[in-house]
This record gives structure tokens, sequence and C-alpha cells, in this order.
């Protein structure tokens, strides 16, 4: 029998790798909650290529449209260094995703986060294991970091947005910083 997976997506360029890694079996919804973007505009950029990705798919999107998440960035995404404050910001996309997908009948979630080697992967890995846990929902572990660059070159040549930072407002000023 097939399987709902439902996969947290942060942004289309690590899409792109994950779901070369997704197991057979599943079918999949992708769903958008990332309230810890800083600028509007930013965030809509990135819903909008994600939506192109998943539409390139096949993959329906689910998750509210633009900005409607919102809440608090010093909630999202406290002002600390890395990783302390990125575990606060894992926890609240995760609990949102275990949370979704356990009340719309998922057997499962993962997400996105995973693929990126820019994440604090094993708190994003922990973060959703904790969630899976207390949501009563399962987890699906998925590390495709390796093809990382192979998601960016999909973007590219699709041309969907790339972001130049994480999300929260310190990774702006950290990315700004670092004059890259
Ligand atoms: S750096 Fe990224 S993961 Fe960490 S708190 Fe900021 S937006 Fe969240």
């Amino acid at each position: 029998m097939t399987r709902k997976l439902l996969i947290h997506q942060c942004c289309a360029v690590c899409s792109a790798s994950f779901f070369e890694r997704i197991p057979s079996g599943f079918r999949v919804s992708g769903f958008w909650f990332n309230p810890n973007i800083e600028r509007s505009c930013e965030s809509l950029k990135r819903e909008t290529a994600l939506r192109e990705f998943n539409a390139i798919k096949g993959v329906e999107t689910l998750g509210l449209r633009g900005d409607a998440h919102k809440i608090s960035a010093a909630q999202t995404s406290p002002m600390l260094p890395r990783p302390q404050r990125c575990r606060t910001c894992y926890k609240i996309r995760m609990d949102e995703t275990a949370r979704v997908a356990a009340e719309s009948g998922f057997e499962a979630f993962s997400t996105t986060l995973l693929a990126s080697p820019y994440q604090e992967h094993e708190s994003a890995k922990a973060a959703a294991e904790d969630a899976a846990r207390r949501f009563g929902v399962g987890f699906v572990y998925i590390d495709s970091r390796d093809i990382y660059y192979d998601g960016k070159r999909f973007a590219v040549l699709n041309r969907l947005y790339s972001q130049k930072y994480c999300g929260c407002a310190m990774s702006l000023a950290e990315r700004l910083a670092s004059g890259k």
C-alpha cells in the first residue's frame, strides 16, 4: 500500500537534491512553513520557486500562502549565535510539520533542511525525531548533502530562485558581513 509522506520544504534548491533520495513507495506532498525568513519579499521569492519546483515534479504544495504563517522573528530565530538559535528555529518548523502530518493522515514526514551542508544537520534531525515522537507520526531520515550541488545546478537550469542567506535577520547580517 502506498504511504503518504509530508515533506517540509525550506526552498527549491534543497528540495531538488532531496527529492532524488526519497525512498520509493511513498506518495509525497510538499509543505511550505518557514516563518523564519527576514523580509517578506525574500519569503515570497522562495515560496514562488518552491511552488514552481513542485509543479515540475507534479507534487502538491500544502501550507499557507505568503506571510500568512508569519510569527515573531524573535520567537522563531532568537538573537543567539549558531547553533543555539537554529535549534529553536528547527523545533518550530518540525513541530508544525509533524502536527500537520499527524492531523492530515500522513504516515510520516521529513524535511529538506537535511539536504543542506550549511544547516546544523544533527540539530535538525534531532528536532524532527523529537517532533515525530511527541505528535505520534513517523519521521523518514534522508541525507542528500553529498548531492546538494546537483540541486543547485537543477535550480539554475530551471531558472528557480536561489537564496543567498539562510533566513533570519542574523543570518542575513552574517552574510552581508562576509562580503560574499
Ligand atoms: S540561521 Fe537559518 S536555521 Fe538558523 S536560526 Fe537563522 S534561519 Fe533558522
